[in-house]
């Protein structure tokens, strides 16, 4: 099958030198696991974490990418949810132990044996794709929706949705949103989706980035660093920096809490720390939470309201061996929503 593999880990070396299309045998299933023949995979930031080596991927070549829409080529033969022909879909969470306390407590995201797709087992830059079956979306794709829209909803928007559980949102608050790429702007469509009477205001270095999220409808538009007219009550950072997480906390009001939805930190932003204050950044009760992994409920409650309300990212699709082009492009900031791998 035609895949693309991360051969190389560097921070240095252009893309194109570490991603290349190979062919690579078939990948074989097991009595538990199903094959899916890959429709279509979303391009995430994490697959730039997993190239740079900041999120390692855990052995080489790895088939990055965890936004996998497709349909069942083969079920083993202890398969009981899927048959051959079924669609199917897979997110970030490739497996988990199912039996420690997190995964019998709602948390197999924080399973010390959580595995994720495309960085622990190879994912779905390629033809073919293999999961444990209870691990894979069984989906009835709605006929309004094609694949390419449903691909980016499985990461961006799941763990979109995961933030917004974490930010404990009530209706009618003043919600920020810190950078405003695949996650984010999902997430601006599923606040209004949920909670008419919000007030989002979208925080952005990227021109296309404000003006998309005008075009969608944002309260306020500015900058990173700017002074929105209103104090927030949430916030919700998207962005590999930190400044955006000290404006954050800067613009929220007292016991305000900035929910922070990024799988590392690029060590290149680590010195904007140092413009933290105690008092003007975490006085009078201010919060800061991580967002880590996923669970498979995430997945199916976001996929539930996205297709009943209709919520659809923005996208663009790139052909399989244009991978990296699709990746350079975040790097520049070229985003305008989500991005596609049609396979
Ligand atoms: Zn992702
Ligand atoms: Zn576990």
């Amino acid at each position: 099958m035609k895949a693309v593999l991360i051969q190389e880990i560097s921070a240095q070396k252009p893309l194109t030198e570490l991603l290349c299309l190979k062919d690579v045998p078939l990948p074989e299933i097991n009595e538990d696991e199903i094959l899916i023949s890959v429709k279509c995979c979303a391009v995430c930031h994490t697959e730039l974490d997993e190239i740079s080596g900041r999120a390692q991927p855990a052995y080489l070549p790895m088939i990055p990418g965890h936004q996998i829409v497709g349909k069942v080529e083969k079920a083993g033969a202890r398969c009981r949810i899927f048959r051959q022909g079924d669609w199917a879909a897979a997110g970030w969470i490739f497996s988990s132990c199912c039996c420690c306390n997190y995964c019998l407590n709602n948390h197999e995201n924080l399973c010390p044996e959580f595995k994720a797709t495309g960085k622990d087992a190879w994912g779905g830059y390629a033809e073919y794709f293999k999961i444990k079956e209870q691990f894979a979306l069984k989906i009835i794709p709605p006929e309004e929706f094609t694949p390419e829209e449903i691909a980016p909803l499985l990461c961006a928007g799941a763990i979109g949705f995961r933030s917004i559980s974490l930010s404990e949102i009530e209706d009618g608050m003043n919600i920020g949103l810190f950078g405003f790429g695949a996650s984010n702007h999902l997430v601006l469509k599923t606040l209004q989706a949920i909670f008419p009477k919000l007030k989002v205001f979208v925080f952005s270095r990227s021109k296309d980035e404000r003006a998309l999220a005008l075009k969608l409808n944002a309260y306020w538009c500015g900058e990173i660093e700017e002074e929105p007219p209103e104090l927030l009550d949430r916030a919700i950072d998207t962005t590999p920096a930190w400044t955006p997480v000290i404006s954050a906390l800067k613009n929220i009001k007292p016991a305000g809490k900035v929910v922070v939805n990024a799988i590392r930190k690029e060590p290149r932003f680590r010195k904007e720390l140092l413009q933290i204050s105690y008092e003007e950044h975490f006085w009078k009760e201010k919060k800061i939470q991580s967002v880590a992994n996923i669970t498979r409920k995430d997945m199916q409650s976001f996929l539930e309201i996205a297709f009943n309300k209709k919520i659809k990212p923005e996208f663009t699709v790139y052909k399989l061996e244009d991978a990296a082009v699709a990746l350079q492009e975040i790097i520049e900031r070229k985003i305008r929503g989500a991005k596609v791998l049609a396979i």
